[in-house]
């Protein structure tokens, strides 16, 4: 269909606006990597920032402080309160060997996980691979710690698609054990990375089901007990673990925006969560989708972009084991002062970005599709529908556009969660590029009317 000539003009000095922004962000990006630096101190100033410890609490004062001295305007906190759980000192799983010395296995208890006894708990270990497998075995489970060791499937090219289907253990693992009289829970770590280092995630009780001590194994040690399981009847192993749920902290969203010229009281969002596991820096995860936010922010004021409608960035707490940050700006009352236009989120690591996700009415993908050839340009021409992410769905149930920044996906779950998930992981250019496309997706977002 013939464009009215009126339209046809009126696109294209728009896109070539948006290509002269583009050229002016990655010509100040990809020279300063900005985003780099940030995480750099990211990492070294508040390496371990899980809710309610002193690592988040130095996070929040952290952002905050980069968000004044970069200039952003309405830098503030909202506070909210957070779960703090804490793992304690000494986990240890060991496999119990009458006449001879134990051996260790890799180990880290679950997010969420209540401890065990002091001495630890004891017990013959029965594999499994699915609930329905536990369910089907009966009363041979009762007193077992239950061991499940389904892999995610490595045949999936999106390794996003192989956490969902193996997932279901490390979240409700402990509760299908309990139901069926185990004593405890262990989760093959969700990895597809050849190695030892146990994975941590969060992890869900049910109500009226006995709590049970449950952690992850490194996928080596897994196969290591499922070896011995194999050559004989009866494996014994014994479970030490030192975590406990304290009472809820207090803790904040950081935010700071640009604000807009002609619609201030529009907003768009760009978005990371800012706590992490306790293990690893929250490098990927989502150190890097915290920096991208704040570069992308940055890159705008300094490409002079004076945007129609205000763009913010939010900063949420919380996203690993309550999603209350999340839940918290969309209940805030400011928020009904504000007119949200769409927001947007990075928390699929740092890594080169593809593209990026669509959640809106039906007709809102095609009209997004009208940039695509811009975001080809830098490789993250891939624009599919799907979910924003965790901190931003409570405002997509309000029926706000959503956007999910898409990266490269083969290593994320080789960190993710874990030791491994350090600075020296994060490619500089890649995770700029990310923040690039934040910016002009933002950019887009506030020139247009989607
Ligand atoms: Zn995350």
């Amino acid at each position: 269909m013939m464009l009215p000539v009126s339209v046809r003009c009126q696109d294209s000095a728009a896109t070539a606006d948006a290509r002269r922004v583009l050229s002016s962000l990655l010509s100040a990006g990809m020279k300063e990597r900005g985003a780099y630096a940030l995480l750099r101190e990211l990492t070294r100033e508040a390496p371990h920032r899980l809710s309610g410890s002193q690592g988040a609490a130095r996070a929040v004062r952290l952002v905050q402080r980069m968000m004044d001295s970069l200039g952003f305007a309405n830098v503030h906190r909202e506070d909210i309160a957070v779960p703090h759980w804490e793992r304690g000192a000494a986990e240890r799983c060991t496999i119990v060997r009458s006449g001879a010395r134990g051996i260790r296995l890799s180990v880290c208890a679950l997010g969420g996980s209540v401890g065990t006894q002091t001495g630890g708990i004891t017990a013959e270990v029965l594999e499994v691979r699915s609930f329905e497998e536990l369910a089907r075995a009966g009363d041979t489970a009762r007193g077992k710690i239950i061991f499940f060791n389904r892999p995610m499937d490595a045949s999936l090219v999106n390794t996003f698609e192989a956490y969902g289907g193996a997932v279901d253990q490390r979240f409700g693992g402990a509760a299908e054990a309990a139901k069926a009289g185990g004593v405890a829970a262990l989760v093959r770590s969700m990895t597809l990375a050849d190695d030892d280092v146990p994975h941590t995630g969060v992890m869900g009780y049910r109500d009226g089901v006995r709590k049970i001590p449950t952690a992850a194994l490194g996928a080596r040690s897994a196969d290591r007990l499922s070896a011995m399981l194999h050559r004989s009847a009866m494996v014994t192993v014994r479970l030490v673990l030192r975590c406990q749920t304290l009472p809820d902290a207090p803790s904040a969203n950081v935010v700071g925006e640009i604000a807009g010229s002609v619609h201030p009281e529009n907003v768009i969002v760009i978005s990371g969560h800012l706590d992490c596991w306790d293990k690893g820096e929250g490098a990927h995860d989502d150190g890097a989708g915290c920096v991208q936010a704040l570069e992308a922010l940055r890159l705008l004021q300094a490409a002079g972009v004076r945007p129609h409608q205000s763009i913010r960035v939010v900063l949420y707490m919380n996203e690993e084991n309550g999603s209350r940050g999340g839940k918290g700006y969309a209940q805030d009352p400011r928020r009904e002062k504000e007119n949200h236009v769409a927001l947007m989120e990075s928390d699929r690591g740092g890594f080169a970005p593809r593209g990026f996700t669509v959640d809106g009415d039906s007709s809102l993908l095609s009209r997004v599709m009208r940039w695509q050839s811009l975001f080809d340009a830098v490789g993250a021409g891939t624009i599919t529908q799907g979910g924003g992410g965790a901190d931003i769905s409570p405002m997509a149930q309000k029926g706000i556009p959503c956007f999910g920044l898409l990266p490269e996906n083969q290593r994320y779950f080789d960190y993710h969660h874990s030791d491994n998930d350090t600075l020296d992981k994060v490619n500089p250019r890649e995770l700029e590029l990310g923040a690039i496309v934040e910016a002009l997706l933002a950019y887009l977002l506030s020139e247009s009317k989607i």
